[in-house]
């Protein structure tokens, strides 16, 4: 562990963007500015970190912005940061604005990206895991992904509704990459009647056999959601194979798309985001770097860059059962 003297650290967004990214801004701004530090805002992530867009943070200039959806500090993808020539600029632009230290909120793009920054350039970073999808190892819960799951339930809530109705079936997509944290946990809090998930293999012939054993109970609806990684493929590949097999039942199908990425976060997240932030700040300056600051078990954790890109978080197996204990 190096102890470093930090005068002013610079804070990003990066990757895909998530409510409670604004709750994290506003707490490394001030427990930065409590502990004598200046803040610099870099817009666009590693884009704008290219490109020179940065500003000052002010106690002020982040408040009301705690309830907000989205990131004030935008958020972007970059392919030039992938290059040397592309960090070069990244690291240059930094010492002309002075910036000694990096607080990182994204996914794990973003710390790979920070982690080739460090192998090339001495700066410290430090990062928040910030994405919607909940898939980063070293933490149970990632700042975005309680409020997206929310969004998903309040939708097919309302989905089921009108599936009820028309004795219809749908198949709901929600967001989540390669992970079925979001269709997990919002299939079981809306009843649905099957949830697929790219960590659990189903066949075509299994899901048919399913829906024909829930479906010959005469139930009124049936709603099974999708994770958009699934391996049987999207809720429009996977309603054409079922297409024709329950004569009595409509099919139709939901995306649910970026609705799942904005609005105000939920309490979860604000505070979530809040300790995550202040724990970074804390962190730096410890003197630590190339670490995530996460949350297990209630406890602030820190978890190694090059494990939290390595290993995958890991679905609770106890939750895949509980739609088939109760479907
Ligand atoms: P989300 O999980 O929400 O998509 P993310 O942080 O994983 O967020 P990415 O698009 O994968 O999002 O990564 C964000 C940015 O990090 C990329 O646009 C790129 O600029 C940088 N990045 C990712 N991987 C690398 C890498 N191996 N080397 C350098 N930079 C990288």
């Amino acid at each position: 562990m190096k102890k470093t003297k930090i005068r002013r650290i610079g804070v990003f967004t990066s990757g895909g963007d998530a409510p409670g990214m604004n709750a994290c801004i506003r707490a490394i701004t001030r427990a930065a500015i409590r502990q004598g530090l200046q803040v610099y805002g870099i817009e666009q992530g590693y884009k704008g970190m290219i490109e020179g867009k940065m500003r000052p943070l002010t106690w002020h200039s982040v408040s009301g912005i705690l309830q907000l959806g989205g990131t004030i500090l935008k958020s972007a993808r970059s392919d030039a940061f992938r290059t040397k020539e592309g960090r070069a600029i990244a690291f240059e632009q930094l010492k002309h604005f002075g910036i000694d230290a990096l607080v990182a909120i994204g996914g794990d793009g973003t710390f790979r990206g920070a982690l080739e920054f460090m192998n090339e350039y001495d700066i410290p970073i430090v990062g928040c895991p910030g994405t919607i999808d909940n898939d980063i190892y070293g933490t149970d819960y990632t700042i975005g992904y309680d409020t997206a799951t929310n969004t998903a339930m309040w939708a097919i809530d309302k989905i089921k509704d009108t599936a009820n109705a028309h004795d219809r079936l749908f198949f709901v997509e929600v967001m989540g990459r390669d992970a079925g944290f979001i269709a997990l946990r919002s299939g079981i809090a809306t009843g649905a009647e099957a949830v697929l998930v790219p960590e659990q293999i189903v066949t075509i012939e299994n899901l048919l056999a399913k829906l024909g054993r829930i479906l010959s109970h005469r139930r009124r609806s049936c709603i099974v959601v999708v994770a958009e990684g699934d391996e049987l493929g999207g809720a429009i590949d996977i309603a054409k194979k079922v297409q024709g097999q329950f004569k009595d039942y409509d099919i139709r199908i939901t995306i649910l798309g970026h609705i799942q990425r904005g609005g105000s976060p939920t309490c979860f997240d604000r505070v979530l985001a809040s300790q995550l932030g202040i724990e970074a700040v804390q962190a730096l300056l410890n003197g630590q770097t190339g670490v995530m600051i996460g949350k297990r078990h209630e406890q602030i954790v820190q978890t190694p860059f090059e494990k939290a890109v390595k290993y995958h978080h890991e679905l609770n197996p106890t939750l895949l059962k509980i739609i088939d204990i109760l479907s």
